[in-house]
């Protein structure tokens, strides 16, 4: 299953990405910010992304891609440090299909990440 990981922090993409891996998820690609990661959906079966990034934010890429008949399905999980109930509603409005505030163990990454795809 490929894995597309999206943060403006590189460190927070390896500390994803390594516990993706350890989790038996080795396919992974990365973006950071949401215009990037636009350009690299093709194949992807999996989206975690970040809600604040600079060019483009995570709701944003969230909007844009559900708007793509080809990626209106594909799993998202939204990876934020905002856990405000109102930013947490209007993110599954948009079309995230589950979210992790930070900070948050390899635990929780791999359960959210396990609730929103096909077993
Ligand atoms: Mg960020």
């Amino acid at each position: 299953m490929k894995v597309l990981v999206v943060d403006d922090s590189a460190t927070m993409r390896r500390i994803i990405i390594k516990n993706l891996n350890d989790a038996g998820f080795s396919d992974t690609v990365e973006a950071e910010n949401g215009i990037e990661a636009i350009s690299r959906m093709a194949g992807v079966e999996l989206v975690l992304t970040d809600w604040n990034m600079p060019v483009m934010d995570g709701l944003s890429f969230v909007k844009e891609i559900r708007r793509n008949t080809a990626y209106a399905n594909v799993p998202i999980v939204m990876i934020t440090s905002i856990g405000a109930k109102k930013e947490v509603v209007e993110a599954l409005k948009q079309g995230v299909n589950n979210y992790i505030v930070k900070p948050f163990t390899p635990a929780i990454l791999i359960e959210k990440v396990k609730s929103v795809i096909p077993n």
